[in-house]
């Protein structure tokens, strides 16, 4: 590995006004020994090539647990792990498909995520265009029975993340749509062109009863232009899963004890666990090193935040957020002492802000601890209430809470594909991403203010008064918010 060095560190310096003059001088020194050579790169590379993919419920990922326990022990970080219950175990054990008919080739085919199995199911293929009910109106009753194609647009660094909210949100209605029309089940065209295929979940997550596929763009295309002329085909598909049992999984959670105000948390987390089908570098392999990096870094130079810093490596986030769901239950008299709750997950783009989750009053306190790193700037907050990361059971809690934002760069394009892997991280955002995150969690660990929590009421009007219902029936955690199993109890 090349090493990469700084030596522009002192620029940073400028603007420090905003903390307590012994807070200035700590965030001075964080910040710089982030910026230097640390081993935050060389974990990377172990937990995506020596680990891989790790999905929930896998080995990999029980590996990926011990790995970042004894990683924050060689750190003389306190850690401790926390486990929870997952609902539903789904792994894909192997998925393979092939088209005959007037013409015949082997697509390239994963399950989607909580899809149910198949077992060499052959039937007509179905040309369901894009999925609108416009499409299954033309389509009509040669749905019934049949495997239905479905037309992705393309996904590049282009159109990047609201290409792929767009897709969430389009997966809903036809999936629906299909299992209306009793559809055999339903095959998505890959976004992604040169045959990459990637796995995004069930829109209805555990309560889904089909089989669901997702087919490589190019073979998908073929399929669709051959039925647009007129040729007849059919699909045989096997899909084999371990699937449908409850299992424990473990969150890790590292902290640096707060020295005036310990019961005060600042909680900072990203997921340890990933998809199987690359090695979990971008999404989100890179935040969890730097993390890690971070409690090390703060150890190693002996600060003593006066509020308790907590670091959570979530797990089953990529199955419904479970992880940092169950931390909330699990620390639910802890809650309203947590100051914010911020999560990092969008790869390794450079940080160009944070989403503030529609809380007005966080803007100034973040754009205040930003100062010390203006330098790494401009920065902008978006004061958004966003749902699709960890953050989400701690907004329907009402604690403060935050994601950072990041230029999409190339996460949306290598999104739970085999394509996401180490070599597509940039090793030099990432230790200028790790500053931006140390200046952040240090400002909220010292100042002495403060957002309290909101109340259930206060929760209820921003999803009413913003687009969060739609976010949260994209993303399958509507039902939950619903009926009262998530988010605060009055
Ligand atoms: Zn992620």
């Amino acid at each position: 590995m090349r090493t990469i060095r700084f030596f522009w560190v002192s620029a940073l310096a400028c603007g420090l006004t905003a903390l307590p003059a012994a807070a200035e001088d700590d965030v001075e020194r964080l910040v710089a020994a982030m910026l230097g050579d640390t081993p935050i790169i060389d974990d990377l590379r172990e937990l995506t090539d020596d680990i891989g993919g790790r999905p929930t419920g896998s080995d990999a990922n029980r590996k990926a647990v011990a790995w970042a326990v004894e990683k924050l022990r060689q750190a003389e970080v306190s850690v401790t792990t926390e486990d929870f219950e997952m609902p539903f175990q789904w792994q894909e054990k192997l998925a393979f498909a092939s088209i005959s008919g007037d013409v015949s080739f082997d697509p390239h085919v994963v399950a989607k995520p909580f899809s149910t199995a198949a077992d060499a199911r052959v039937a007509r293929l179905v040309d369901g265009g894009s999925g609108s009910a416009d499409d299954f109106k033309r389509v009509g009753d040669a749905v019934k029975g049949a495997w239905v194609l479905i037309e992705t647009p393309e996904l590049n660094d282009d159109i990047g993340l609201a290409g792929l909210f767009g897709l969430y949100g389009n997966a809903r209605q036809f999936e629906a749509r299909a299992n209306a029309a009793e559809a055999l089940g339903v095959v998505q065209m890959s976004p992604y062109p040169k045959n990459l295929v990637y796995r995004q979940f069930a829109s209805t997550n555990y309560e889904n009863d089909m089989p669901l596929l997702v087919m490589d763009r190019e073979h998908a295309l073929r399929a669709l232009r051959l039925m647009r002329s007129g040729r007849s085909l059919s699909l045989g598909a096997t899909i084999s899963i371990d699937a449908g049992y409850s299992y424990s999984a473990t969150n890790v959670i590292a902290e640096i004890p707060g020295t005036s105000r310990a019961d005060e948390i600042v909680l900072f987390g990203a997921h340890l666990d990933s998809f199987d089908l690359g090695t979990g570098a971008l999404d989100n392999g890179v935040n969890v090193a730097m993390l890690i990096n971070l409690a090390r870094q703060i150890t190693r130079l002996g600060l003593k935040p006066e509020r308790t810093i907590r670091f959570a490596l979530w797990n089953g986030e990529e199955q419904a957020l479970v992880g940092s769901w169950k931390y909330t239950e699990q620390h639910e008299d802890e809650l309203d002492d947590h100051v914010v709750a911020a999560s990092f997950d969008i790869g390794s783009g450079r940080t160009t802000g944070f989403f503030t989750g529609g809380r007005p009053a966080l803007v100034p306190l973040v754009d205040k601890y930003l100062e010390p790193v203006a330098g790494l700037g401009p920065f902008q907050q978006i004061d958004v209430p966003l749902v699709g990361t960890d953050n989400f059971d701690f907004m329907i809690e009402g604690v403060p809470n935050l994601i950072a934002i990041q230029s999409d760069a190339n996460y949306a394009s290598n999104y739970h594909a085999e394509s996401d892997t180490f070599e597509k991280v940039d090793q030099y955002q990432v230790r200028l991403n790790s500053a931006i995150a140390a200046a952040v969690v240090w400002g909220f660990a010292n100042d002495s203010d403060r957002l309290p929590r909101q109340t259930h009421d206060e929760v209820e009007d921003l999803v009413d008064s913003t687009n969060l219902e739609q976010q949260m029936k994209d993303f399958s955690v509507w039902d939950g918010w619903a009926d009262g199993t998530r988010g605060q109890h009055d």
